[in-house]
């Protein structure tokens, strides 16, 4: 009955059980998969939550598996031309104590397992899928389904949903709100650097933007892969988000053909490079209003559980990051009780979390941009310089 629940095994859920667990607290870590995975694709982690995890001891594990990209560059995807540029390595780490890096997903959902594991204050549940649960002012009473189909009932002081953008936590005491189909699509892939002409071999993240598509790529695994995205405005109607299994490896090449005609020849030949896509519908939720939208008595929402958003900010995982660290806080104030707790937790987080969201939804708009918009936001990225790409709001916080 003393114990904190986890629901969700993903980045948010492992770095909320290692804060906790920094603070001297004990955890219960539900995940309702048998074994722990990820997506094969890459991820950026601004300096906000890089700061974090350095200060939970991952910088050396860090360090082993991540890269530091040299540089943003922002290009036309039209022409080539380069727009802009922002030094982020050295220049990262003298603004905002830490560097930018990129990753593999699951290196970085290894390290915080490994972490975890190593402080021992966490018991993880694997196979144990959360179905339903009633919270009272004296406890929260939940039922999981595990591997076995076998049904069960425990007690915990509080519920902390971690459990993606599909929540059941949420489901349980806050009033349904349907998730937003953006109509845009990610095409993520992976490819070895040596197979790649040297043009594409740099430190380099690269962001291409065109009239309803931009395209990402930086390094991963220490340089040896370049991920790929490829963020496109398909429009087609989908329900629900997920990887987009009805389709072939030859249709989701020639979608990627299509909707990058007249697009410059190097990136072109850049995603014809790749055999293996896989496409991901992307979904969001209005930005939260208030606090209440995180926490609710004895329950709390963390990462996309309580804020899923386009990936236009790349900030999905870092603000899971840092409703860990904020989360743990509230555990060093030793006088308040649970409610209170997850409460100034809330408190703490909405209103950063609802201007992530709000930006993220605003780059789409600005990354996909056509006409008049466009030639404003190149001219500003021309003659603004970095001051225009960089976000030290986002970034210092
Ligand atoms: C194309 C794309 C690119 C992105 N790029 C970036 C980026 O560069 N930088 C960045 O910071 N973010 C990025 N993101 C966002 C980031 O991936 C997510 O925000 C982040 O992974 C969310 O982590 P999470 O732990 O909250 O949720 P999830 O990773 O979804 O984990 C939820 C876990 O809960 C488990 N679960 C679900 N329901 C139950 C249940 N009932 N019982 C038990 N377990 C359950 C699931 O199995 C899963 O393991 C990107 C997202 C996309 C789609």
């Amino acid at each position: 009955m003393d114990d904190i629940f986890l629901v969700g095994g993903g980045i948010g859920g492992l770095a909320t059980a290692l804060a906790l667990g920094q603070n001297g607290v004990a955890t219960q870590l539900f995940e309702q998969s048998p074994v722990f995975t990820e997506v094969g694709a890459g991820i950026g982690l601004g300096p906000n939550a890089v700061r974090r995890l350095q200060a939970w001891g991952l910088g050396q594990a860090l360090q082993a598996k991540a890269f530091i990209p040299s540089q943003l560059k922002v290009m036309d995807a039209q022409n080539g031309q380069q727009l802009g540029c922002l030094p982020m390595a050295h220049n990262f780490v003298q603004r905002y104590g830490a560097p930018y890096l990129t990753m593999h997903r699951a290196d970085l959902h290894q390290v915080l397992l490994d972490a975890v594991h190593a402080q021992g204050l966490t018991e993880l549940h694997l196979g144990h899928q959360l179905i339903n649960g009633q919270a009272n002012a004296q406890a929260v009473r939940t039922q999981w389904l595990d591997a076995d189909g076998q049904t069960m009932s425990h007690e915990s002081q509080a519920l902390l949903g971690a459990d993606g953008i599909n929540s059941r936590v949420r489901e349980l005491a806050w009033v349904p709100q349907k998730l937003q189909a953006s109509g845009h699509w990610a095409y993520r892939s992976l490819l070895p650097m040596q197979a790649l002409p040297l043009a594409w071999r740099s430190d380099d993240m690269g962001l291409w933007l065109g009239p309803r598509l931009h395209v990402v790529c930086y390094p991963v695994r220490g340089g040896e892969w370049l991920n790929v995205v490829v963020l496109l405005e398909a429009g087609q109607e989908v329900q629900t988000p997920g990887w987009d299994t009805q389709r072939s490896a030859q249709q989701t090449a020639a979608d990627l053909n299509q909707a990058l005609q007249g697009s410059f020849s190097r990136l072109q030949d850049l995603v014809r490079m790749s055999e293996h896509w896989r496409a991901w519908a992307l979904f969001d939720r209005s930005p939260l209003q208030t606090d209440k939208d995180m926490a609710r008595g004895r329950l709390a929402l963390l990462g996309d559980a309580a804020h899923p958003m386009l990936p236009y900010l790349a900030q999905g995982a870092g603000m899971a990051i840092e409703d860990a660290q904020v989360l743990a806080l509230q555990w060093q104030r030793t006088k308040l009780s649970v409610e209170q707790r997850l409460n100034a937790y809330a408190q703490a987080r909405w209103q950063r979390v609802a201007k992530v969201q709000a930006r993220a939804r605003r780059n789409a708009q600005v990354f996909h941009a056509s006409g008049a918009v466009a030639w404003g936001r190149n001219a500003a990225m021309r003659w603004g310089g970095a001051a225009v790409m960089d976000m030290p709001w986002l970034y210092a916080g």
